[in-house]
């Protein structure tokens, strides 16, 4: 054996990751050695004489496949925080063998067989639901298929791995090439941190005295919101909505996804197909809570329907606004939208995002969410070590009664070589391991891209931050909190996907209760609490341009289902966003916008005919938290008998049986559009 193997990081399984020493070199070798013995694993327990017992082929196979699982998952995992050339190079390397082992098992005929062949009676209720989902997964999965279909499906699985990962990187490209110096006047009205951020960038690149913009979230968002400039805004707006697409301009034009994201779509209709399935939206719907593609339309339809009115009240606002206040005529263009919108906003509830960020610093905002985790939930959460990747990131456990329930580590700054946006991801799940019979306990990884504190100062949060924080840790109780020892149907582990933002969703309503956000504000100059006030203010802002947004999220949610469901793979997808645009949106971008083309979720992000989900997932955790709100006590704080029932049912039972029941079982009734049509304003 060679050094790189014998001292190879991602080959110690033992415990948490060695982060700190897994280096590019690493990934080959370490794909080879595991690879080869999850390969010899399905070898064995496929044989004619290995027993047709669940124990037997856990402790052979599942061990391998989860040693295989947890290293690549390391290396997904670094490629995602801290990428870099050479990482990429060898993540991609191994990306097409990785893929073709979980294929070849998903699909194995022999294996399909072995599952098939279980005596029902020999296993306990998890073991049922387990296998019930394994022999579902194998038919989705191609096992049922011969010959030439079989070789083409897994074929089309092997390309679309690696069309989905170009996408992915032509996005990250896209958006980390662009960068734009302006002197520090063209930035009026954008707040101070954000300036100050802005020209220590320059200042690095050797442009002193000048401000650097890019396309990440920190410095796009608040330049669109506040920049006094038109002309500003507008520059970036056309580079942040042509990016990876066929209008972007100059260098950028290279990592255009059009091409792929055709291809994409021609792969997924070839499947579907080749399973029996008229078209992708139906297979993708097979293993979900909803119980058809025209289901979700509906729902989708029905909830446009009703968001309308207020989406043209809100438009109807804006406008107004820009003429009466601003002297402002004419058609509003996409680029004053959202600096339009914050004015209003301040005129409206005389209030700034500025200045309710001053009272969200990241520490404080933190040990408030642990508070609340703390109480409802009935564990302990404290700071412990373990080898990370960056200096930035932090490692915590979860106790209860003195016993560990689960670790996590959060990484909150945005930077380069990180890709964008917020999301939970499973280190290990939980699971009474077959090998050991030891219970092993859920590890999460929870990945923010907040602003950087500057001058000294800690981070400052917007509400927004803060929502997206309490939204990822809700995803983060579902993984860590499960009491299931199946591993596939442990925390959010065999959970239908359009009910898996449940536990998320339900988290963010925590954002808007007093007693609770009280506790978790101190001014960063002042360390005064959040003014009451202040609060009330926020509280009536709260649904400003509610129609607006849901109706966003429905075009997107619509134009995937309907992607997935009518359109020709083969055909330009361009009329499509058009025409769904027509149907639900009341503000049409400029025909230069190509959303579209990084629209991740769908193209390489596991959401494709599912981006409904979010809409579906939040009528449930919005009917699921009117429970606490029924139970509250005077003061508002929550019921923590209430607590311990949605642990009970929700969180603990993770994939054990389906969402739908889980839901019945804490709210003693089907699920209801009322509460969200009430907590946004539009009942
Ligand atoms: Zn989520």
């Amino acid at each position: 054996m060679s050094a790189m193997t014998t001292h190879n990081p991602l080959l110690d399984t033992s415990d948490l990751p060695l982060f700190d020493r897994i280096a590019p070199d690493h990934v080959a070798p370490a794909m080879d050695v595991l690879l080869a013995e999850a390969d010899a694993a399905l070898s064995s327990v496929t044989a004619a004489d290995f027993p047709a017992h669940w124990m037997d082929i856990a402790k052979v196979l599942d061990i391998a496949t989860e040693r295989l699982g947890r290293a690549w998952g390391a290396v997904s995992h670094l490629n995602s925080v801290a990428d870099t050339p050479e990482l990429r190079a060898a993540y991609n390397a191994a990306l097409p063998r990785v893929t073709e082992f979980w294929t070849r098992l998903g699909s194995s005929e022999a294996l399909y067989a072995k599952y098939k062949a279980i005596d029902p009676a020999t296993l306990n209720a998890e073991q049922q639901q387990a296998r019930s989902n394994a022999l579902r997964n194998f038919v989705l999965g191609g096992a049922e298929l011969q010959g030439e279909a079989k070789t083409r499906y897994a074929a089309i699985q092997e390309r679309q791995a690696e069309v989905s990962q170009k996408f992915s990187e032509n996005t990250l490209d896209a958006t980390d090439t662009w960068a734009l110096y302006v002197d520090v006047a063209e930035l009026a009205g954008v707040p101070q941190d954000v300036v100050d951020a802005c020209c220590a960038a320059a200042d690095k690149e050797g442009q002193s005295g000048k401000a650097r913009l890019t396309l990440k979230i920190p410095t796009y968002l608040p330049v669109m919101q506040f920049a006094t400039s038109s002309t500003l805004r507008e520059k970036l707006y056309r580079a942040y909505t042509t990016r990876a697409s066929d209008q972007a301009e100059g260098e950028a034009a290279k990592y255009d996804n059009t091409a792929l994201m055709k291809e994409i779509l021609a792969l997924r209709q070839e499947e579907a197909k080749l399973l029996g399935y008229a078209n992708f939206a139906q297979v993708s719907v097979v293993p979900k809570m909803a119980e058809s593609p025209e289901k979700v339309i509906a729902f989708l339809r029905d909830l446009a329907s009703k968001a309308k009115p207020f989406a043209q009240k809100d438009l109807a606002d804006l406008r107004e606004f820009a003429q009466t206040a601003l002297g402002r005529s004419g058609e509003l263009k996409a680029w004053d939208i959202p600096y339009l919108s914050e004015k209003l906003k301040e005129a409206r509830y005389s209030f700034s995002e500025q200045e309710v960020k001053q009272y969200f610093t990241a520490p404080k905002v933190l040990a408030g969410l642990f508070q609340i985790i703390e109480t409802l939930f009935e564990v302990s959460i404290r700071k412990d070590d373990a080898p990370v990747w960056h200096p930035a990131v932090e490692f915590y456990r979860i106790e209860r009664a003195g016993q560990l329930v689960g670790q996590f580590y959060l990484d909150p700054p945005a930077r380069a070589g990180k890709r964008g946006g917020a999301w939970m991801d499973d280190v290990r799940g939980r699971w009474l391991r077959p090998d050991t019979g030891t219970l092993q306990t859920p590890v999460a990884h929870l990945v923010c891209n907040f602003a950087e504190g500057v001058n000294g100062k800690p981070p400052l949060l917007t509400h927004d931050d803060v929502i997206t924080l309490f939204h990822e840790f809700g995803h983060g109780l579902h993984h860590m909190l499960t009491q299931v020892n199946e591993r596939d149907i442990s925390g959010i582990s065999g959970v239908e996907w359009d009910a898996v933002e449940l536990p998320s969703q339900f988290m963010e309503n925590f954002c808007w209760e007093w007693p609770v956000l009280r506790h978790m504000t101190a001014h960063v100059d002042t360390g005064e609490p959040l003014p009451r006030e202040l609060f009330d203010k926020m509280l009536a802002a709260k649904n400003f341009q509610s129609g607006l947004q849901t109706l966003r999220q429905i075009e997107f949610a619509l134009f995937d289902m309907r992607l997935h469901a009518e359109h020709d793979g083969s055909r330009d997808f361009l009329p499509l966003m058009d025409e769904v645009r027509r149907e639900v949106a009341v503000i049409v971008p400029p025909a230069f916008n190509r959303m579209a083309h990084t629209f991740g979720h769908i193209f390489s992000g596991g959401y494709a005919a599912g981006y409904y989900s979010y809409k579906w997932a939040e009528v449930l955790s919005a009917d699921a938290y009117a429970a606490f709100e029924e139970t509250a006590d005077p003061q508002g704080a929550p019921s923590i008998e209430t607590g311990r029932r949605y642990r009970k049912e929700i969180l603990e039972a993770g994939g054990r049986r389906p969402a739908l029941e889980s839901f019945k079982a804490f709210r003693g009734r089907e699920p209801s559009l009322d509460a969200l049509l009430r907590h946004q304003g539009m009942a």
